[in-house]
């Protein structure tokens, strides 16, 4: 029998910092979609929120939203984080922005240390219909390309789909060829707009599985760090190490008007969910289950302990 290595990996703690929901694409499963209505952070409230988590500790930012990229202010924001003293500045973003080649290199320049693009498919033709927006891909693609070029270290999110699941190896492969350092698949969290269509994005977790090994596999022969969100272990067998309980640092999230300060405690006591029968598996006390939304739709027959 395959024996599974694990160990936790300490990172620094990082600050999650939303600076409003706005974006240019407008995807099926986005779990932000409800947010638009609260509006965008100010600049004066942003360096703000910068200055206070790093007096508390934190040296690692990640600026999300929406999509940061789109803000007028974003350069002035990235070299104040630099400035304030941030170690790491990882920008997540839908990458369109960054397939004007000056752009990319302004971020950097201001003080961009890590890129963190989001793409859902190996062709347009997938990728699109879920950003609902034509043209999106290319852009994504290009603006990869563009901040490879300039040595940046860039780490792909893939949210997985129904329109998506099947092509996930085939994504693994466009992500080797285009020389990324690391990519994520996660399973999509039925809320905002992936609620609203669950019916069309939301795969069935099981179905999945061979697919994300599948991909997995290409990335690790490849020698790309890989990483696995929201499928838990039982589903996951010999893959265990590649799950996100072992990398995820201690987060502080700042919405707009609210904040947690200990994501990782809300994610697993009020945001994922563990099942009676999960006492018996040999993975319970590692394993934080599945998005709660996806049982209450689906039931838990599938989780079977290990
Ligand atoms: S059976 Fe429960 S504890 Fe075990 S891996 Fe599955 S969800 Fe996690």
């Amino acid at each position: 029998m395959k024996t599974v290595e694990v160990s936790a990996q300490p990172r620094m703690e990082r600050l999650d910092l939303k600076v409003g929901y706005a974006c240019i694409n407008d995807c099926k499963f986005c779990v932000v979609a409800d947010k638009r209505k609260y509006g965008e952070k100010t600049t004066q409230q942003i360096k703000q929120e910068l200055v206070d988590s790093y007096r508390e500790g934190r040296r690692e930012i990640v600026f999300t939203g929406g999509e940061c990229t789109i803000r007028e202010d974003i350069l002035e924001i990235v070299s104040f984080a630099k400035e304030v003293g941030y170690l790491n500045i990882q920008i997540q973003t839908n990458g369109r922005t960054f397939s004007s080649f000056d752009f990319a290199k302004k971020m950097v320049l201001a003080g961009m240390t890590e890129f963190g693009p989001a793409l859902h498919g190996p062709t347009a033709e997938i990728h699109d219909s879920l950003t609902r927006r034509p043209g999106s891909w290319r852009q994504t693609v290009l603006g990869i390309h563009n901040v490879k070029k300039l040595g940046i270290r860039t780490l792909a999110n893939v949210v997985i789909t129904k329109p998506n699941y099947k092509s996930l190896p085939e994504l693994a492969s466009l992500f080797v060829k285009l020389k990324i350092d690391q990519f994520q698949f996660a399973f999509v969290h039925i809320l905002g707009n992936a609620r609203q269509y669950y019916t069309e994005v939301v795969p069935r977790v099981s179905a999945v599985a061979p697919y994300v090994k599948k991909g997995l596999d290409i990335g690790i022969k490849a020698g790309l760090r890989v990483m696995v969100e929201a499928i838990p272990f039982c589903l996951m067998k010999d893959y265990e190490k590649y799950l996100s309980e072992f990398f995820i640092p201690p987060t502080q999230v700042k919405e707009v008007g609210w904040q947690i300060d200990k994501f990782e405690e809300t994610r697993k006591t009020q945001g994922k969910k563990k099942f009676l029968t999960c006492v018996n598996c040999k993975w319970y006390s590692l394993c934080e289950g599945p998005w709660k939304e996806y049982p209450e739709l689906f039931g838990e027959k599938e989780f079977k302990p290990a």
